[in-house]
C-alpha cells in the first residue's frame, strides 16, 4: 500500500508571540493548542490581557495620527500591498501547513486558501488606485469633490474557519485605504495571523500599522470593541458575539460591520439533472467538513425527487473520506478543537430528539487514525420541521437537513424561513424560474445552478442576522472610508447674511 500520510515541514515547536507596535511581545500567559487530527498538543502560544489590547491601541492610534502610512499616496500603499501578497505566495506551502496543523483542514483546501489570502491583497492593491472619488456640479462659484478618507485605528476580530483568508478580507480593504489595523484572530487558530506578522515585519511595514493581539475574545477581544480610541470595528463570528460587539462598540459610536453565518438553502427543481445538484450539495455542507458561515447547510428539494435525491445523498456521503488533513486520501478533515466536536455532537442528539430522521452519519468514525481526533461523519437529517432546531440553528459542521417543497411558493418559504440571511442557491435548468426564485430569497450572496465560488471582486455579507454591510469589492473598500464632501468657493465675497 503506498504511503499518503505526509509529515509536514514547518517547524511549530519555536516561540509565538503578539505583535504590537512593530515588535514582538509576550503576553503573560500561555496557551496550548492541539492539532485537531489527533488531539495531541501541538504548541503553546502567548497570550495578552486588556494592557496588550490597549498598548496595541495606543500602537495603531499613534500609527495612524502621526505615522506614514494614511498620508502616503494610494500608489505608495498598492506597492506595499502586491508585496505582501508575493510573500504570501512565497510561503504558500509553510503557511497552508500551518493551516492545516493548527485547524485540521486538508492540505489542499488550505493551499487554496493561501493563494486567495493573497489575491485579496492583490485585489485591493489594484482598487486602491482606481478613481474613487466625485467632482459635483454645484453652482458657481462653487466647486465641490467627495473624497475618500480611511477611518482610523480599525479592531478586526476574526474566527477559526478561515484563519489566514480572514485576515487577509479584514486587513487588505482596511491598509489599502489607509488604515491601522489591531488583529485579534481566534484563540483557536492564530498561527498564520503571526506567521503573516513577522513577514510584514521582513517587509518593513512601518511600525504600528498592523498589530496582532492573541488571547480569548473577552479578554482581549471586548477592550477593542470598547475602546473609545478605536474607530470602526469589523468582526466575523457567531451571532451572539456579534450582538455583543455591537453593543460594546456603543460608546464611542464606532463604526459596526458584522459577519454573522447562517443557515443558508439549495433549492433544488426536478428538471435539474440530480447526480449534479447531489454533488453540489456535498460541496456545499462538507467542504471544510461544515465549518463556513456560507455553507448550505439546508437542501430544500422538490417532493418529486426528495426520497432519490437523499438516497443519492446517503449513498455519496458514505464514500467521502474523512481523515487527517495531511492524508492524501482525505477528503474532509476533522473539526477544529474538542469544544467545537461536542457541540456538532449535541447539535445531532438535538435533531434526533426533535424526531427528525437520522438518514446517515450523526457518529464519529472508527479507527486508529481517528482516534483522538475531533472527527464526525458526514451527516443527514430529513422529516425535519421547519421550527426544529436543526433546521434554524447554525451547527458548523458537516450536518445537512433536507427539506420537502411543492410548490415555488412553499420553496421559498423555507428558504426564507430562518432569521438568517447569508447565502442561498436555486438549482433548476429553467432560468426565468431560477432568477425569480434567487431574487426571492432574503440572502447577501446567491447562486443559481453552483455554490461557493466567492470573489475577491464581489460584496460578501448577510440579510437578516447575517450582520451588518459588506466585505470584498469595492463594498469592502468602502467599510473602510469616511466619506467627505469639500467645497471650495472660488471667489468669496462677504456674504452679508447679517446687517
Ligand atoms: P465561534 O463560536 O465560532 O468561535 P465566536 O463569535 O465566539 O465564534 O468567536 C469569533 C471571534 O470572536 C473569536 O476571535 C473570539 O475570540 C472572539 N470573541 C468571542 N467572544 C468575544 C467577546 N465577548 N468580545 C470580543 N470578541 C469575542
Amino acid at each position: 500500500m503506498t504511503q499518503t500520510l505526509t509529515s509536514p515541514k514547518v517547524k511549530v515547536d519555536r516561540k509565538w508571540q503578539q505583535f504590537i507596535g512593530g515588535k514582538f511581545e509576550d503576553g503573560g500567559s500561555e496557551r496550548e493548542l492541539f492539532n485537531p487530527a489527533t488531539g495531541k498538543v501541538l504548541c503553546k502560544v502567548q497570550e495578552g490581557t486588556k494592557a496588550s489590547a490597549e498598548k496595541a491601541i495606543i500602537a495603531a492610534r499613534k500609527a495612524f495620527d502621526q505615522g506614514p502610512w494614511p498620508k502616503m499616496s494610494a500608489f505608495e500603499r498598492s506597492q506595499f500591498l502586491f508585496k505582501i501578497a508575493d510573500a504570501i505566495d512565497a510561503h504558500q506551502d509553510e503557511l497552508a501547513e500551518l493551516e492545516t496543523l493548527n485547524g485540521g483542514k486538508p492540505l489542499r483546501e488550505s493551499k487554496y486558501d493561501m493563494a486567495d489570502a493573497a489575491n485579496c491583497f492583490r485585489y485591493y492593491a489594484g482598487l486602491i488606485t482606481k478613481p474613487s472619488g466625485q467632482a459635483i456640479d454645484v453652482p458657481a462659484p462653487s466647486v465641490t469633490t467627495v473624497v475618500r478618507e480611511p477611518i482610523g485605528v480599525c479592531g478586526q476580530i476574526i474566527p477559526w474557519n478561515y484563519p489566514l483568508l480572514m485576515a487577509a478580507w479584514k486587513l487588505a480593504p482596511a491598509l489599502a485605504a489607509g488604515n491601522t489595523c489591531v488583529l485579534k484572530p481566534s484563540e483557536y487558530t492564530p498561527l498564520t495571523a503571526i506567521r503573516l506578522a513577522e513577514i510584514l515585519k521582513e517587509l518593513e511595514l512601518p511600525e504600528g500599522v498592523v498589530n496582532v493581539v492573541l488571547g480569548a475574545g473577552p479578554a482581549v477581544g471586548a477592550p477593542i470593541a470598547e475602546s473609545n480610541l478605536v474607530d470602526k470595528i469589523a468582526f466575523t463570528g457567531s451571532v451572539k458575539t456579534g450582538k455583543a460587539i455591537a453593543q460594546m462598540a456603543l460608546g464611542n459610536l464606532k463604526k459596526v460591520t458584522l459577519e454573522l453565518g447562517g443557515k443558508s438553502p439549495m433549492v433544488v427543481f426536478s428538471d435539474f439533472d440530480i447526480d449534479t445538484a447531489v454533488d453540489y450539495a456535498l460541496f456545499a455542507i462538507y467542504c471544510n467538513a461544515g465549518q463556513v458561515c456560507s455553507a448550505g447547510s439546508r437542501m430544500v428539494v422538490e417532493e418529486n425527487i426528495y426520497d432519490k435525491f437523499i438516497a443519492k445523498m446517503i449513498e455519496r456521503s458514505k464514500k467521502i473520506v474523512v481523515g487527517p488533513g495531511f492524508d492524501q486520501e482525505t477528503e474532509m478533515g476533522p473539526l477544529v478543537s474538542e469544544a467545537q466536536k461536542k457541540r456538532v455532537l449535541e447539535y445531532i442528539e438535538i435533531g434526533k430528539k426533535e424526531g427528525a430522521k437520522l438518514e446517515v452519519g450523526g457518529d464519529v468514525p472508527q479507527g486508529a487514525k481517528y482516534e483522538n481526533g475531533y472527527y464526525i461523519n458526514p451527516t443527514i437529517f430529513s422529516n425535519v420541521k421547519p421550527d426544529m432546531r436543526i433546521v434554524q440553528e447554525e451547527i458548523f459542521g458537516p450536518v445537512v437537513v433536507i427539506q420537502k417543497f411543492r410548490t415555488e411558493e412553499e420553496a421559498i418559504a423555507l428558504a426564507n424561513g430562518t432569521n438568517f440571511g447569508l447565502a442561498g442557491a436555486v438549482f433548476s435548468n429553467d432560468l426565468t424560474r431560477a432568477h425569480r426564485v434567487v431574487r426571492a430569497i432574503k440572502s447577501g450572496i446567491t447562486w443559481v445552478n453552483g455554490y461557493h465560488s466567492t470573489y475577491n471582486e464581489c460584496p460578501w455579507g448577510g440579510y437578516k442576522q447575517s450582520g451588518w454591510g459588506r466585505e470584498l469589492g469595492t463594498f469592502g473598500l468602502e467599510g473602510y472610508t469616511e466619506v467627505k464632501q469639500i467645497n471650495i468657493n472660488l471667489d468669496p465675497q462677504p456674504v452679508s447674511w447679517f446687517a
